[in-house]
């Protein structure tokens, strides 16, 4: 894995604490000589050996470093001293997309179809470089200073053309295939795809429930439905049903997904959402 051994703290100058991780805590900063702006994620080694979490840190980092997509999170870089292991990434100046849509309520058709076609094509990158996301939600969703859609987080992904067999992610994102422990492939992005889509419209995911059993027994059912409020174009219904489908070989592949006519019609082929005052601020109603 390439990194340099020239690395080290003191080349950055921390400007401000942006959040806390599993591991460790974020903060945006400045590299003294260059001036560039990026985002440290700064790990402790001790947490990471008590939770015997290097080999996944060690393929998060080189799956990351990996990847390089307008749509998907830089690491630049990474270093380590006796106490931390430090990842020097690109900076999401608005931060998580989860935050953005809760502020929100929901997102219009516009906004939802751009991030959903940045998304797609990001997947579909991923997806060539043999890359499986598998925890594709809000959270791990970061929002640029130009309002473009950046996947970040890689921490559950795994770089595999076979099927896998491990439950991974978070529950209302899972695909059936994930919830009955069955194996599975890159399709399962591609249901997340479909959940995050109707998240983004209706400003909820489809299989929510009180008790986490429920929506499991509604994600293996796709107990869908689409309330009548807010008003969603059936075009996106469409996109919506096709990806929600329990046979994961039956799902709407990812090139499919951006020749859809509710994303022709609808995403912004720059995939910046800023420059539009087109968020709702509407709640679901059920
Ligand atoms: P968790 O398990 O809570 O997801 P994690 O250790 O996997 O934590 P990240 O998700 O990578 O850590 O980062 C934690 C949070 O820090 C993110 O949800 C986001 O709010 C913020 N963050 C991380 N990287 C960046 C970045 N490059 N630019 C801006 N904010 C960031
Ligand atoms: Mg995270």
């Amino acid at each position: 894995m390439p990194t340099s051994e020239v690395w080290s703290l003191s080349d950055f100058e921390i400007s401000k604490y942006i959040a806390e991780g599993r591991f460790g805590k974020v903060y945006l900063a400045r590299e003294k000589q260059s001036g560039y702006v990026v985002a440290l994620k700064v790990i402790f080694k001790a947490k990471l050996k008590k939770h015997r979490f290097h080999a996944h840190l060690r393929r998060e980092i080189e799956i990351q470093q990996s990847l390089d997509h307008p749509n998907v999170l830089r690491l630049f870089t990474w270093f380590h001293d006796e106490e931390r292991v430090v990842l020097v990434l690109e900076y999401a100046a608005r931060g998580e997309l989860y935050k953005v849509l809760r502020a929100a309520g929901r997102f219009t058709e516009r906004t939802s179809a751009t991030y959903v076609a940045s998304l797609a094509g990001a997947l579909a990158y991923c997806h060539k470089k043999q890359v499986i996301h598998r925890d594709i939600k809000p959270e791990n969703l970061l929002i640029d200073i130009e309002g473009r859609l950046k996947i970040a987080d890689f921490g559950w992904a795994a770089r595999s053309n076979a099927k896998r067999h491990t439950l991974c992610g978070t529950i209302d994102y899972l695909a059936p295939e994930m919830v009955e422990k069955k194996a599975h492939d890159h399709a399962v992005d591609n249901w997340t795809l479909g959940i995050l889509c109707y998240e983004f419209l209706y400003g909820s995911p489809p299989f929510e429930a009180d008790e986490q059993d429920d929506t499991l027994r509604r994600i293996v059912r796709v107990d869908l439905a689409f309330p009548s409020s807010p008003c969603v174009s059936s075009e996106a219904k469409d996109l919506i049903s096709k990806l929600l489908v329990k046979d994961s070989s039956k799902r709407l592949c990812l090139e499919d997904i951006m020749k859809h006519p509710w994303i022709k019609k609808n995403a912004d082929p720059s995939g910046s959402c800023i420059k539009q005052k087109d968020v709702t601020r509407s709640k679901v109603k059920r």
